[in-house]
Order: C-alpha cells, then structure tokens, then sequence
C-alpha cells in the first residue's frame, strides 16, 4: 500500500495550515525533550517568528540509559497542547507504548514512532488503528525494505497519513553521531507515495553541520527537514551538545530562505 505501484500520486498529509508532501518543503523544529511550559514557550514563539507551524517536542523519551531523564509524560503532552493552541502550532510528539496511543490522539497533531521503536510491530498496529498522522523514524540499522515494511503495518490498518523520518544511521564513522543516509530521500520518494522527512538533528549529533544537511535534505527532495532548538542546550536535560539555541535557529532559517531551496 506505500508502493508507488499502488498508489502513483503523492500522498499529501495536512496539518493545520501546512500541507506535508505537496511539493513545498516545510520545517519541524522543537526540543528535543518537553522539559517546562517556560522553555516550551520560548520555543513556540522562536516558530512563530519564523513562520514554522509544525512543533516538535519529546514527552515520553525512550532513553539509551535508564538513570538519564525519561520525560514529563502526560505532563509534558499538556503542555505541548497549551503552547500549541496558543501559537496555532501542529504538535509532533513520541509515543513509545501501544496502550498510549489512543490517549495521545488527544494531545497531539502527529504521533511520533522513534527509531528504536520501528519495528515495534504492537505499536505499529496501534497507530494503525487511530487517524492521528504518524512521523515513523527509520531504525538505527534498518534496511530501505524494512522501513517501507515498517510504514505498511500502519497504513495496512487503515491509517495512510505516514510520514516517513529518516534521522541517519549506524555506520563506523565516530565524528558524527549518526550517518545521515542521503540516498533514503531519492530511495524513498521513488519505491514511495509518502512524504519524507529528514531528522538533521540525530543525524549529525553536532551542531556545526545543520545547515549543510538541510540543504543536501532538501536537494534530494525532501519533504521536511526536522531540526531540535532549546532556549539553553547547554542545561538541556537530553541531546545537550546537539539542540541548537534560538539566535542559531533564527540563522539556520535565515540561511535555508537565501538558498533558494526553501520558499
Ligand atoms: C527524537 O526525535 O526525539 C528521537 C529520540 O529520535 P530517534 O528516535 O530518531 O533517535
Ligand atoms: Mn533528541
């Protein structure tokens, strides 16, 4: 069902006022974890001064460590509803547990499934089954074939606003966190109807290379770039040395608007 074979038009997901996958790039930009309703604020109002719509920010957060922070929770997707509403933003936000995606169809614009979670299959289906978007991360290691497989388990129950994330992969290389894989984007709008989006943020894990990634991002088609801001990284309770602060973000739109890629 995500084939082009089956469908040959792109499938086009709207959001509010923003349409994903018409053929006009947009952004999605946030924290990478909900930390207060003052930090997320600051954020809202950093989107709305660049005209970006679509807020991302992490609630529930599937950490690497089980002693470093997990989240706000409910909490936290309160909070991105409130802020949300009040700068008519769209709100992304992860979901890690099948028997919480019904609640998150309340809070949220777009439910997240992160790359740990890609081949969750209980999760898939459960997102499958609701009508809430879906922003589906590629795995750390996952094949072009498996995230496609990934994508079908939701679209097969029924659910065909599938936004497919690629957030870079595990390769030898240690100066990036992730390799970003650029090939995905031409692969998957190829074999694909959905839209693409590209996750520069985990890809790089540094901030000094965001602008480049975009770019290349939306050179090779993509459809979305996703990118973490915080009013202060530097006492960010997850991903410190990657989100990048609001003056840095103001630039990095600034630079994506003067290179003729982004409208
Ligand atoms: C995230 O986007 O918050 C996240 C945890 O990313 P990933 O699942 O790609 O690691
Ligand atoms: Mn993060």
């Amino acid at each position: 069902l995500v084939s082009r074979k089956k469908q040959a038009e792109d499938t086009v997901v709207t959001l509010g006022s923003t349409q994903v996958g018409n053929g006009t790039p947009t952004i999605v930009a946030g924290p990478c974890s909900v930390e207060s309703e003052e930090q997320v604020r600051a954020v809202a109002k950093a989107l709305k001064n660049n005209g970006v719509t679509l807020m991302r920010g992490g609630a529930f957060k599937p950490r690497t460590s089980p002693y470093d922070f997990q989240g706000l929770g409910v909490e936290g997707l309160e909070i991105l509803r409130r802020v949300a509403d009040e700068y008519e933003l769209q709100v992304i936000s992860e979901i890690v547990s099948p028997s919480d995606i019904e609640l998150a169809t309340k809070y949220v614009d777009v439910i997240q499934i992160g790359a740990r979670n890609m081949q969750n299959f209980e999760l898939l289906k459960a997102a499958g089954n609701v009508n809430t978007p879906v922003l589906l991360k590629r795995g750390l290691s996952a094949t072009m074939e498996e995230f496609l497989h990934a994508a079908e388990y939701i679209v097969s129950r029924g659910n065909k606003n599938v936004i497919l994330c690629e957030r870079g992969i595990r390769t030898y290389e240690k100066w990036t966190r992730n390799t970003l894989d650029i090939s995905a984007v031409p692969l998957l709008k190829n074999e694909s109807h959905l839209p693409v989006v590209v996750d520069v943020t985990h890809s790089a894990g540094r901030r000094d290379i965001l602008v480049p990634l975009a770019k290349a991002a939306l050179a090779a088609g993509a459809d979305a770039v996703m990118v973490e801001v915080h009013p202060n990284p530097a006492v960010a309770l997850s991903d410190a040395q990657q989100q990048i602060d609001i003056p840095t973000f103001d630039q990095f739109m600034t630079d994506l608007h003067a290179s003729k890629l982004f409208p």
